[in-house]
């Protein structure tokens, strides 16, 4: 079909699209409402709806303590299990628990002290920032025996690639990157740099948050030997719902968690007062599991592999081609810029403008017109797009939305506000 701006070539595309169905999984609470921000909250599964009674009244409302044998103890691996068909990992590779930034801490220390004649940790100045600050706040740890070298984007867009790769030596410990960036949407080649790493003594601990759900992964194909990674965007776990963590399993035993805890140890219910840590990925757990959010991964879980991340991935990139397209015929002449790489071979599943009215733009659009999606300063308003529940139709209408607040000047009355989350 030859690219058309109009909203009936919205419609053919939907028409012609083999997910559209998967939307019907999903809570679509306003139909006029344009939701581009799943890749910050991915939208409820009406199954995680259902699933929500049934754990509070039943699980816990009637099974009350015996819950623990009945499901809630193996949850996360049995949970990490099914993501790991989502990242290309063996089901015993991954676990999920607490946070992405505290997974994090728990590797970068746990590396750190297992390779005491390394010094340093590579990253980039395109990395979420929580995980810059939890470098920082390790070196201050560990008593500033470590330096980390933040790698600078050479036009905050692509990922500094051969700076990276000029950086890794003898003295590298560890490098690690959002393998989708967050504000450009760039994603690495994770087994190019993985090998460069690994040529010189190095692990590589690559965070999903942006990729899992959004891009096919192949962890052991790249070589990877750590990860963590988020369950509420993509993967529309809910939320605050908790992280994932997967290490290469040769890597399980030599790894430490530096915070040990009783859902780590042996036997937990032995209560004995030295720890031993338990095998495999178990032993970064530390404390008792968020049964409840924990639990609710799983409905996102199963849309996602019913739909399959080829096909889901298929979608993703004739959105975010078509959305370019858009881009080009409508909002370019308007001032928008494209903060986000051409190549969809080197993008993920969202699409970053920039505009110089950007933030007042993205105020008029979450108030004035019923589109959400979110801003990254500078300039950068960021289109999530989710193919479970994204339609084309969608994407037709923010643009639309988008051109008449600039051709209007809708965006006026917000040049004196700033929002706190957007
Ligand atoms: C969303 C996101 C996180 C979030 O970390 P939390 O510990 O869940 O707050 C971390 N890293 C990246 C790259 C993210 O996109």
């Amino acid at each position: 079909m030859l690219f058309r701006a109009d909203a009936d070539y919205a419609r053919e595309l939907d028409a012609s699209d083999e997910l559209a169905h998967v939307r019907n999984e999903f809570v679509i609470a306003d139909p006029d409402q344009i939701y581009l921000d799943g890749n910050s909250l991915g939208r409820l599964p009406k199954a995680t709806a259902a699933l929500t009674a049934d754990i509070v009244n039943q699980q816990w409302g009637e099974r009350l303590i015996r819950g623990w044998n009945e499901g809630w103890f193996t949850a996360p691996e049995r949970i990490g299990a099914k993501i790991a068909q989502l990242i290309g990992a063996d089901p015993d590779e991954v676990i999920v628990a607490d946070s992405t930034s505290i997974n994090l801490f728990k590797l970068v220390v746990a590396v750190l002290r297992a390779f005491p004649q390394r010094s340093r940790i590579l990253t980039d100045d395109l990395n979420f920032p929580s995980d810059l600050y939890i470098l920082q706040g390790i070196i201050d740890l560990l008593g500033a025996q470590h330096q980390v070298h933040v790698a600078r984007s050479p036009d905050s867009v692509h990922g500094p690639v051969v700076e990276l790769r000029e950086r890794l030596d003898a003295d590298a410990a560890l490098l690690t990157l959002s393998h989708t960036v967050f504000k450009s949407g760039y994603v690495y080649d994770m087994a190019e740099l993985t090998a460069a790493a690994h040529a010189h003594g190095a692990l590589t601990l690559w965070d999903l948050s942006h990729s899992v759900g959004a891009v096919p992964l192949d962890l052991h194909a790249a070589g990877a030997d750590m990860a963590i990674g988020c369950t509420y965007k993509y993967l529309n776990g809910g939320p605050g719902s908790p992280a994932f963590l997967f290490i290469r399993r040769d890597l399980q035993e030599r790894l430490h968690n530096p915070i040990t805890g009783w859902m780590g140890q042996q036997n937990p219910f032995d209560f004995d007062l030295r720890y031993r840590a338990t095998p495999g990925m178990r032993h970064f757990l530390t404390g008792t599991p968020q049964v409840v959010s924990l639990a609710l991964i799983e409905p996102g879980l199963d849309v996602l592999l019913a739909a399959g991340m080829d096909r889901v991935r298929a979608k993703s990139v004739r959105q975010s081609e078509y959305l370019i397209q858009l881009w080009e015929a409508l909002l370019a002449p308007l001032g928008f810029s494209l903060n986000s790489p051409r190549d969809p071979r080197q993008r993920g599943s969202h699409v970053s403008l920039g505009h110089p009215q950007g933030l007042y733009i993205d105020l008029a659009l979450i108030n004035d017109m019923n589109v959400l999606p979110d801003f990254r300063m500078p300039d950068n308003i960021r289109l999530g797009i989710a193919p479970l529940y994204t339609s084309f139709s969608d994407i037709h209408t923010a643009v639309t939305r988008m051109r008449q607040i600039v051709v209007e000047g809708l965006f006026e009355k917000y040049v004196d506000q700033a929002p706190v989350v957007t």
